[in-house]
């Protein structure tokens, strides 16, 4: 049975991806501070070969026994949470890359960090193939997330490079689903919150910058994939359907049946144009590529929203 550390355990991506490893058989050690995450994301896994540590990784990190999978994770992602933990979101992707990196190296496992479609910045080149080396400020409010995945990615290469650790690095494009926080500032939560409690939908800018939104489901089947390939290349993991923010904010108000109106508020500093995944990469070397429809995927996390709302504690 493979056992496998999973640091950010206890947030959106990192509690589904906890569940996926389970299912494929793997033993879990769930390693969070809850900064952003919670306990209840984690509260419906009652499985014996699952086991949680309360822990931040940029402190030293001590596992008993052999891993296999050390998959790194672990740091703030929605851009409201980033500007609120500026120094820890650095920390995470600098000192928590490097103590992870230790720990696959010294227990001969395979390294995963999550990376992001950020370290493309503000994109001149569209779409985005992992060939580009992107346009990032390297002083402004994002640059605290932008650089610090940059960084880890510098550093887990270079660990692959003079250490032979065996290594992935995953690139995620904007993510959604079930257990992402009402309140995390992203998008699709702010507007099906606005969208659910009668309030106007606040797009930034003129919504006319894009995204390209993947469900949770398929961002980690991608990453699985790619844990378990021989890929050390980065790899763009993300859905290359593109659309504006406002066809987004319309598509909300269209499935939630809802009467709120659409507002505009200024635009944050530094917010990429245009964001949509080339993942050639990813089709040819994981044989991955997303399967959920944008509704279907819509549908799923307003039901868990409106859940959510009905009975906070679960
Ligand atoms: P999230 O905030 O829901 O989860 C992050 C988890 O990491 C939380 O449980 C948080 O408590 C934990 N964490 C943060 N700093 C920590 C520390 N110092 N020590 C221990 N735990 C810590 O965010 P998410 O959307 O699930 O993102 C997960 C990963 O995927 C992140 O690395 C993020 O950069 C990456 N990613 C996500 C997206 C997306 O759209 N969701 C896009 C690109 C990259
Ligand atoms: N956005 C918006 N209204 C909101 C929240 C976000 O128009 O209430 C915009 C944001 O400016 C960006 C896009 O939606 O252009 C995606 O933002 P999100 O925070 O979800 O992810 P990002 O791609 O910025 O990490």
């Amino acid at each position: 049975m493979p056992r496998t550390l999973v640091t950010g355990g206890a947030g959106f991506v990192g509690s589904h991806f906890c569940d996926l490893l389970l299912e494929k058989g793997h033993e879990v050690v769930c390693l969070d501070n809850f900064i952003t995450g919670s306990r209840a994301n984690i509260a419906h896994i009652t499985d014996s070969r699952f086991e949680f540590i309360e822990h931040d990784v940029s402190q030293l990190i001590v596992i008993d026994g052999p891993l296999d999978y050390v998959v790194h994770m672990a740091s703030p992602a929605s851009p409201p949470d980033y500007y609120a933990h500026p120094i820890a979101t650095l920390k995470a992707g600098s000192y928590g890359t490097h103590h992870t990196l230790e720990l696959a190296k010294n227990k001969s496992a395979v390294f995963l960090i999550t990376s992001t479609s950020e370290v493309y910045g503000d994109p001149h080149e569209h779409p985005q193939p992992e060939t580009y080396w992107g346009n990032v400020n390297p002083i402004g409010p994002r640059s605290v997330y932008d650089e610090a995945k940059r960084y880890a990615e510098a550093l887990t290469m270079a660990y692959h490079r003079t250490h032979r650790v065996d290594t992935r690095i995953a690139r995620i494009f904007n993510t959604y689903g079930p257990r992402m926080r009402l309140n995390d500032g992203r998008a699709i939560p702010n507007f099906m919150h606005q969208a659910l409690n009668g309030l106007d939908l606040t797009v930034y800018g003129d919504g006319s910058q894009t995204r390209s939104f993947c469900y949770v489901s398929d961002l980690v089947d991608g990453i699985h994939r790619l844990l378990t390939s021989r890929v050390t290349e980065p790899v763009n993991i993300g859905n290359p359907e593109e659309m504006t923010l406002i066809e987004m904010a319309e598509k909300i108000l269209q499935v939630s049946g809802s009467q709120s109106k659409i507002v505009f508020k200024p635009l944050p500093e530094d917010d990429p144009r245009l964001r949509r995944p080339d993942i050639a990469r990813a089709r040819h070397h994981l044989k991955w590529e997303p399967r959920v429809d944008l509704e279907t995927g819509l549908r799923a996390t307003l039901d868990f929203f409106k859940q959510h709302m009905e009975s906070p504690k679960t």
